[in-house]
Order: C-alpha cells, then sequence, then structure tokens
C-alpha cells in the first residue's frame, strides 16, 4: 500500500499554508474528504487543513482571517485570493444527549484528531511532503472499499448518532459496503437518531439520495432502520426508489419522488415538506412540480402550464417523470416554452392602466378578470399580443362597458 504521494492541483495550491504553519513551528496537514478522494482517483475541489496551531495562534500566523467556526476551533484564512479553512487538533469529549458536543478541547496531537472522526476512511492525514498518516488502517479499507468506525462503533455512534447517517450517506457516495460491526452498531442504534436535528439528518439524506449508488446507501438506510426515525418515510417508497435506475438531479426531484411514491395526498404534502425544515422556496418547487407530475401522468404537455410553471420547473418535471418511468418529453417542453407568445403579464401589448381607461367603471376585480382572459387568449394563440387586436376582441367579447 502506497504511504507516499504527489501533491496534486488543490494540494498544491494550498500548500503555502501548511508552509507558513510549519515554518511557525507547528504541525499541519491535510485531512478528511481531500485525502480519501485524491486516494480514490476522484476529483478534489476543497481541501481541509488540520492543525497543531490553536486558533489564536493560526490568527497570530496570517493577516487576514475570518472566524468562521472559532468554538470547534475553524479559522478562515485568506491567502493570495484563495479562502482555506483552517481546524486546530482537537478531541471531543463530553457528549450529551447523543448529539455531537458543544464545547471541545485542542490538542497537539494529529492522532489524537484523527481518532475523534467517524469513518477510518476519513480518518487520513496527508502532510506537507506527499506522506499518508494512517493510524486506523483507512488505506486498507479503501482498498477492501468498506466504511468502518473508528474504534468502537457503538461508541461513536452514541457520541453522535448523526454518523448513522454519515454511514448510509458515504455507502451512496462511493458504493462502498459497511464493516460488519459497524452495520450491528447502526441497527442497534438507529433509535439515536432522534436526538438529532432534522436540519443535519436532512443533509446527509440528500447526500445518500444523490449518490451515484444510491441503491446501496438506501439498502443500509432500510435495512438498519434508520429510516423510522426520520420524519414521514415510508419503507414500500424507499425500496421502490432504490430499485430506480435514473440518479437523482436535484434535491427537488429526490422530494417529489419520496411525496408521488409514498402516495402522500396534495393536502399532506406540504406539511411533510415542513418536517423536514426544507426552505418555503424549495416546498413552494416541490408543491408546484408536484401538481404537474401528477397532471402529466394524465394528460400531454399543456401549454398553459407550461406557462405558468415556467422553463425550469417544466423540465423538472418531465425528469421526474423519467426517474419514475413515465413517458416525458423534454424537448417538446423546451419547443412549446420557446414558442410562447409571451412569458407573463407585464409582457401584454395591454397594460392594466390603459385597460381602465377603455372603461368608465372603477377599478376592481373586474380589471384583473378581464386581464386574465387576455393572458389566456394571448398564450393560447387565439389573440395575437397588439394593442388594437386586443382591444377589439375585448370590445367583441363584451369585456367592458364603454
Ligand atoms: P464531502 O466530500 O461530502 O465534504 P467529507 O468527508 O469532507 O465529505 P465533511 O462532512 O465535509 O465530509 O467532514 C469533513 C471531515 O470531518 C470528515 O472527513 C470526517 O473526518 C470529519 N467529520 C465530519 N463529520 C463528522 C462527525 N459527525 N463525526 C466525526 N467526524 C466527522
Ligand atoms: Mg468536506
Amino acid at each position: 500500500m502506497e504511504n507516499k504521494i504527489l501533491l496534486n492541483k488543490p494540494f498544491q495550491a494550498a500548500a503555502p499554508v501548511l508552509d507558513k504553519l510549519i515554518a511557525a513551528g507547528y504541525e499541519a496537514y491535510f485531512v478528511g474528504g481531500s485525502v480519501r478522494d485524491v486516494l480514490l482517483g476522484k476529483a478534489v475541489n476543497d481541501v481541509d487543513i488540520a492543525t497543531s496551531a490553536f486558533p489564536s495562534e493560526v490568527k497570530e500566523i496570517f493577516p487576514k482571517t475570518i472566524d468562521v467556526g472559532i468554538e470547534h476551533g475553524t479559522v478562515m484564512v485568506l491567502l493570495d485570493g484563495q479562502s482555506y479553512e483552517i481546524t486546530t487538533f482537537r478531541t471531543e469529549s463530553a457528549y450529551q444527549d447523543f448529539r455531537r458536543p458543544d464545547s471541545v478541547t485542542f490538542v497537539r496531537s494529529l492522532k489524537e484528531d484523527l481518532k475523534r472522526r467517524d469513518f477510518t476512511i476519513n480518518a487520513l492525514a496527508l502532510s506537507r511532503n506527499g506522506d499518508i498518516h494512517d493510524y486506523f488502517k483507512g488505506q486498507e479499507d479503501l482498498e477492501n472499499r468498506l466504511i468502518k468506525a473508528v474504534g468502537t462503533a457503538d461508541e461513536r455512534f452514541q457520541e453522535d448518532a448523526l454518523r448513522m447517517m454519515r454511514a448510509a450517506r458515504f455507502a451512496s457516495q462511493l458504493g462502498f459496503s459497511i464493516e460488519e460491526k459497524t452495520t450491528e452498531a447502526l441497527k442497534n442504534h438507529a433509535p439515536l437518531l432522534q436526538h438529532i436535528a432534522i436540519e443535519r439528518i436532512q443533509i446527509e439524506f440528500i447526500k445518500m439520495m444523490l449518490g451515484n449508488y444510491r441503491y446501496k446507501g438506501l439498502k443500509h438506510f432500510i435495512k438498519t432502520g434508520l429510516y423510522k426515525y426520520c420524519p414521514g418515510m415510508d419503507k414500500a417508497a424507499l425500496e421502490q426508489i432504490a430499485s430506480l435506475d435514473e440518479p437523482f438531479e436535484t434535491e427537488r426531484q429526490v422530494w417529489s419522488t419520496c411525496l408521488l411514491l409514498a402516495r402522500v395526498p396534495l393536502s399532506e404534502a406540504r406539511t411533510f415538506l415542513r418536517s423536514w425544515k426544507l426552505s418555503n422556496k424549495l416546498i413552494q418547487e416541490i408543491l408546484t412540480v408536484n401538481e404537474t407530475v401528477r397532471q402529466r401522468t394524465e394528460q400531454e404537455i399543456e401549454k398553459w402550464t407550461v406557462y405558468t410553471v415556467g422553463k425550469e420547473l417544466s423540465i423538472e418535471t418531465e425528469k421526474i417523470l423519467n426517474i419514475l418511468g413515465y413517458a416525458s418529453d423534454i424537448n417538446q417542453v423546451k419547443e412549446v416554452y420557446e414558442q410562447l407568445p409571451i412569458y407573463s403579464k407585464k409582457d401584454l401589448a395591454l397594460t392594466g392602466n390603459e385597460l381602465m381607461k377603455l372603461s368608465d367603471k372603477k377599478p376592481g376585480k373586474w380589471l384583473g378578470d378581464v386581464l386574465d382572459q387576455i393572458e389566456k387568449a394571448v398564450v393560447y394563440e387565439q389573440l395575437e399580443n397588439d394593442q388594437k387586436a386586443i382591444i377589439t376582441w375585448i370590445k367583441e367579447h363584451q369585456l367592458i362597458n364603454e
């Protein structure tokens, strides 16, 4: 097994940060996901740095820093137009209520820091000269494609129950299996997930659903019973999602598919989405798409729907239909959209003010109603979007009294 690697681009770029810490007499390493991913031959975007320097010491070395999570020992350093997160080696001692601790203890030892990490494949460190520091056989587990808790799985999941969701998430992202004892511990401690904030669970759940090996992640999520401690999860729907071939591209697709396969009635959909603490914007988009998908399973692409829902969500609707195995046609949606005569009421050749002036009636609800009718007629191309044509049409249809 290799113990030294050549630092490639993202690591090279961040090397000056390590150099400065080392020159000041501290230890500094690349740690976590970036080390795992480079060993797997995957693309690495951002690198995490761990150091023996305490946050105050880090701040003395670098002139430009931002306290992003100083209570956990993380300082953001700005160097040559780039930002880097530097976290002090730490241990997490007092765990309360199966959640990650509020307070941490800074330490000077790399090994101590790696010991508090979740899985062996995430507990690797890479030094400035390319040496790999592997105290927990992380490289062996990478080779064997195994997710294994650092130390005793039972204890690690009791310390922070979110790690159980992370196990399923990494299984889905990496296509790895979960080691036997770690799986046992998942089964035994799944109920502890109840103590974890839904926002944190949601992040891992979505990463699991978006993973390339979704079925693997879901298999563990289902068989260990983790799903029972997530709001509104339906076993049959999850099993179906595990068996679908198409990958999800967006959170919207994930939630819409969950709603549709779990047959959550429209009236209960909002409550379900709220229980996961999704943003109002996302909830609204999911509800819209949920409705258009249901509509599209029964009818062809509708001009009016494409107009009101917009291009992005109309395409999303077709993608979800495709995921669910229904006939779909993204190109037709694009074509219909491009050929729309207008894209909103604002595009109408007659404004509300102009319409008001044509009538002797006081402004009121009638105004909106007439504009709605004009809008529909224009979208359906029964009426040309031209002021004269619209005025003639209104008069013909006796929509105003002059
Ligand atoms: P990604 O590529 O998705 O960012 P990652 O491995 O970098 O994957 P992060 O959530 O960014 O995952 O966490 C960074 C590192 O911090 C992990 O690799 C792991 O070493 C450690 N870590 C994160 N969350 C936990 C946790 N709940 N318990 C223990 N260690 C953790
Ligand atoms: Mg990361």
